[in-house]
């Protein structure tokens, strides 16, 4: 059974963490049609377009012509049919699947970037200090963001194939949660949604890419790719496709970001888990 929507507001607390201790939080407001529920009510019939037109744009979510919105979540729709099948699945085990982030553009990772660089956002150290952001020279003050945040262009939200998820039936009546490593392991409120992802997201295509600490995005069992959209953007995106879009776009430190680039898209973009070989099922489906 699917749960009924709400009318009251839903927040997502993203709190700043290392490991599972808590460094800050912030309330977001988001959608209350970002959830299952709204997506099972797609027209079944609905034919997803091929994402095959991925190019240096809408890799670097300067583009949504990949995207689509459809309840209130934007992905490539091959991904966002996955997804919604999945959602159902989920469903019948008593988990509410439901979306914290899906798609995000260029634009709101270089809000967030100018921000931090500003000082007009918390910026925090890789112990969960506050940092003065106007007290760093350019390269020690690039690398403080970097610790949380992707730079723009580098995101994997970009690419509409990446889908930040929670359970939604498991959530208490404030509906808050953390998006924090805790809450996904055993024991934490989300713990039921990962044994049950483990079992059941490859049937559906999808996988973690940072489970894995590699050094540069920290574990994030809430992050799950499309492996078919995902494998096939990840190819794409050249260092040179996101140089350009930084050359061509007004971040803060420009010159400075430009500098470490081969290092930022060694660590942040290319040192990912590698997907897994799909049941045979999905793979017949991925390559038609
Ligand atoms: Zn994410």
């Amino acid at each position: 059974m699917v749960s009924p929507v709400r009318s009251h507001a839903v927040f997502i607390r993203i709190q700043y963490t290392i490991g599972t201790a808590r460094m800050g939080v912030v309330d977001v407001p988001m959608r209350r049609s970002e959830r299952c529920a709204t997506l099972s009510r797609m027209p079944s019939t609905h034919v997803p377009r091929r994402s095959s037109a991925i190019g240096p744009l809408e890799l670097t979510g300067r583009s949504r012509a990949h995207v689509r919105e459809d309840g209130g979540l934007t992905m490539q729709p091959v991904a966002l049919a996955a997804f919604r099948k999945m959602c159902r699945a989920a469903s019948s085990a008593g988990i509410d699947l439901a979306a914290a982030s899906g798609f995000r553009d260029f634009d709101r990772q270089v809000l967030i970037w100018n921000q931090k660089w500003r000082g007009e956002r918390a910026l925090l150290d890789a112990a969960g200090r506050p940092i003065d952001a106007t007290r760093l020279r350019p390269v020690p003050r690039a690398r403080a963001i970097l610790v949380w945040s992707a730079p723009p262009g580098a995101s994997r939200h970009h690419w509409g194939s990446d889908v930040d998820v929670y359970d939604r039936a498991a959530l208490g009546p404030d509906g808050r949660f953390g998006l924090v490593p805790s809450e996904y392991e055993p024991g934490g409120v989300f713990a039921r949604l990962t044994e049950w992802l483990d079992q059941n997201m490859a049937a559906f295509g999808f996988y973690r890419p940072y489970v894995t600490d590699r050094g540069g995005v920290r574990p994030e069992p809430w992050h799950l790719s499309h492996v078919k959209t995902a494998r096939d953007a990840s190819r794409r995106l050249r260092l040179a496709t996101l140089r350009r879009a930084i050359v061509e776009s007004p971040i803060e430190g420009r010159a400075t970001l430009l500098k470490m680039l081969p290092q930022v898209y060694q660590r942040y973009v290319r040192s990912v888990d590698p997907p897994p070989v799909l049941p045979a099922r999905t793979k017949r489906r991925a390559v038609d």
